[in-house]
């Protein structure tokens, strides 16, 4: 085992801080409220090749490894939960699943653009009747000769009307129950798309999220990702990249939670000391602490599976689940160590715990993750390697 990180993966790490030490933090508490972000953003991150650090060079990534994308994720998500869930679904949810069950002619059309930040990517599964229950979804795309007659709608869509490209799951035969179901790559430009972003988010509000519909938009069958009745195998294999970066995330945000409070607790004083001195208080810090580091520690794990091209849906779903509990406890209590201060927007750790629930629910709620786990360990349910693999890294 090695638990150092690269020269590379510090200087990574280094570089994306520094951004959200500058182009984040001194803005975000502006654009939570105002609901969005300065658009540019997008073509900085690009420049530091960050819209796709772990896509291999020739699909026009920075062909780093699976645990850089992990940094990039746990930075971003210490400046706010918006920039990771972007990276989330752009990176983890749609170019990943690109790279592993896309054509050689679907990469070149759409994944070289999406690494390299010229077009982005998101991810339309979930649906008015149907999020934890994906079989439940009504869309359905039915073949015409050499294109696919898509109907139906999405909800919950993060990116919903920034994205270029989405990859969007319909049922192509609804007898066939979650076997039927197929994944296509669906471009915002296709007549019959639409899009309309949801208002009155709990949190995560300077994200975009919203629905997608689809009046008979015509799909080339070109567009169609794996075979048909592989759509629900696909979404599973995304959803291991997309909860990989969600818990990558959580682990940025406990850090901003442990900064936030490390710092009110020198400041702030009652009955004659700094609060952090009064041992409930240094309990809360502890237990950040401790999440902290073992939130991390699960998610280079499931990296250096991934690394090594070894299926790894039980590791990441343990990760998924335990590092957004802990940061959704670590943001409680960042708000219950600031007191009355806590519950305003004079500092941000309401704004973080308003964006630790999201992850909770999104990629699996935590209900999912724990029925899940409880099924790995009774041996209901056990990993074996899908027909197509993400590639290992170093990539070939
Ligand atoms: C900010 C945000 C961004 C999102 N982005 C995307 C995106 O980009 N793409 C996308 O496709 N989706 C996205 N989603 C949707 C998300 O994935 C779903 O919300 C999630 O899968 C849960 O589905 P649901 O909300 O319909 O809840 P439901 O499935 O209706 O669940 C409701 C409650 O019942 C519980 N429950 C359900 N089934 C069981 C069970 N069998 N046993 C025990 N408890 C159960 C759940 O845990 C939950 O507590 C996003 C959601 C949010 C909030």
């Amino acid at each position: 085992m090695n638990f150092d990180f690269s020269e590379e993966q510090q200087l990574l790490r280094k570089t994306v801080r520094q951004f959200v030490d500058a182009e984040i933090m001194p803005h975000i508490a502006k654009w939570d409220a105002e609901g969005g972000f300065d658009s540019t953003i997008w073509k900085r991150l690009a420049s530091l090749g960050l819209m796709g650090v772990c896509i291999p060079e020739k699909y026009g990534g920075a062909g780093m490894d699976y645990n850089s994308l992990a940094i990039v994720c746990e930075e971003l998500e210490r400046g706010d939960t918006a920039f990771r869930t972007a990276v989330s679904v752009h990176t983890g949810l749609n170019s990943m699943t690109l790279l592993q069950w896309g054509t050689e002619a679907q990469k070149q059309k759409y994944l070289i653009p999406q690494a390299r930040g010229e077009k982005i990517g998101a991810f339309g599964l979930t649906e008015p009747g149907a999020g934890s229950d994906v079989a439940a979804i009504d869309s359905y795309a039915k073949r015409e000769g050499d294109v696919y007659i898509l109907n139906g709608q999405k909800t919950w869509i993060s990116l919903c009307d920034v994205a270029d490209h989405f990859i969007v799951f319909a049922y192509t035969d609804k007898s066939k129950k979650h076997h039927g179901i197929t994944a296509f790559i669906v471009e915002r430009t296709m007549p019959g798309f639409s899009s309309k972003a949801i208002k009155g988010k709990y949190g995560i509000r300077a994200g975009n999220t919203g629905e997608l519909f689809f009046d008979d938009v015509k799909i080339p069958v070109e567009n169609r990702l794996g075979e048909e009745g592989e759509g629900f195998k696909i979404a599973m294999s995304a959803l291991d990249n997309g909860r990989f970066t969600v818990a990558a995330g959580a682990v940025g945000l406990i850090q901003a939670c442990l900064e936030a409070s490390v710092k009110y607790c020198k400041e702030r004083k009652t009955f004659g000391k700094a609060i952090g001195d009064h041992q409930l208080v240094g309990q809360m810090l502890a237990k950040m602490e401790a999440g902290y580091h073992m939130s991390r520690l699960l998610v280079y794990r499931v990296g250096e599976l991934k690394n090594k091209g070894v299926r790894n849906t039980r590791e990441t779903s343990l990760a998924k689940w335990q590092a957004c509990d802990f940061a959704n406890k670590a943001a409680d209590d960042a708000v219950q160590i600031h007191g009355a201060y806590g519950y305003s927007d004079e500092y941000p750790v309401a704004r973080y715990l308003r964006n630790s629930k999201a992850p909770v629910i999104y990629e699996g709620t935590r209900e999912i993750h724990t029925i899940m786990q409880a099924d790995y360990v009774l041996g209901k349910r056990q990993d074996k390697p899908l027909s197509k693999m993400l590639p290992k890294w170093p990539f070939e």
